[in-house]
């Protein structure tokens, strides 16, 4: 009888340690299998990538810049905002705070008011400020070219340290994730995430790496032109044959 109980709290114990195992497992499956279920065959990853090609051979980032630290600046600017409105308020702010320097020591009061119009305007003059200063006092004064570095700014997250060190230093550190890379790698059956990060991971994984840098591009200017939220315009889209979201008007 005592051998008996004893083999069965073995048992319970045994079963017990497994659980965090097993319930790791089976979060891995569920991922890969979230993955897998995904659109992502090469050839019709092949056949989008070309066809992206095909519709925006020039795509770029279409926040106008002259630097890299006025393109860090514009991006940080631009959450919230559209990139027109970020370019008219770029035009006479980069006449008056022309480095670092003048951003660093501006009067928060009136950098605001400056900025106000892409919303956000306190918050993000603490970004601005605090990122500006960051760059004199560790970065000597250059924006940095690393993932890890430029992610110590102030303000700075991944989608930002994508577009400046993609954009401004030509360096693949990522792809951007932003509103429209978010909807149209789901409509694309590219991801099946939410999370901007995990898409990004995702994205990471099937797209050839020296594409990174147009891709973000080329699906933003999609998103912007072709594939709305609202209204996507199906019937001018050449990625018609190859998509089959539920949001297709046609
Ligand atoms: S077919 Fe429509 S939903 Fe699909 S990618 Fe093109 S515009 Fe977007």
């Amino acid at each position: 009888m005592a051998r008996k109980t004893k083999k069965k709290t073995a048992a319970r114990k045994r079963t017990v340690a497994a659980k965090p195992k097993a319930r790791k497992l089976a979060r891995k499956v569920k991922a890969r299998n979230a993955r897998s279920a995904a659109g992502t065959d090469p050839k019709r990853l092949a056949a989008i990538l070309a066809k992206l090609d095909e519709a925006y051979p020039d795509a770029t980032c279409e926040l106008r810049h002259e630097n890299p630290f006025q393109l860090l600046i514009s991006t940080i600017l631009s959450a919230q905002c559209t990139d027109v409105r970020v370019n008219q308020v770029a035009e006479t702010l980069y006449k008056k705070y022309p480095d670092p320097k003048a951003f660093a020591y501006a009067t928060p009061s009136e950098l605001e008011q400056e900025i106000r119009p892409t919303g956000f305007f306190r918050n993000k003059t603490k970004s601005v400020m605090g990122a500006s200063k960051a760059i004199i006092e560790k970065f000597g004064g250059e924006v940095p070219r690393t993932m890890e570095e430029i992610l110590t700014l102030p303000g700075v997250a991944r989608k930002t340290g994508n577009v400046v060190l993609g954009t401004a230093y030509g360096i693949t550190s990522g792809i951007v994730v932003d509103t429209h890379v978010l909807r149209l790698s789901k409509r694309l059956d590219l991801t099946r995430n939410d999370d901007p990060k995990k898409v990004e991971q995702d994205l990471m994984e099937i797209i050839p790496r020296e594409n990174w840098i147009q891709f973000s591009h080329q699906l933003i200017w999609h998103g912007r032109r072709v594939c709305h939220a609202r209204k996507p315009k199906c019937v001018e889209c050449n990625l018609e044959s190859l998509c089959y979201s539920k949001d297709k008007t046609v």
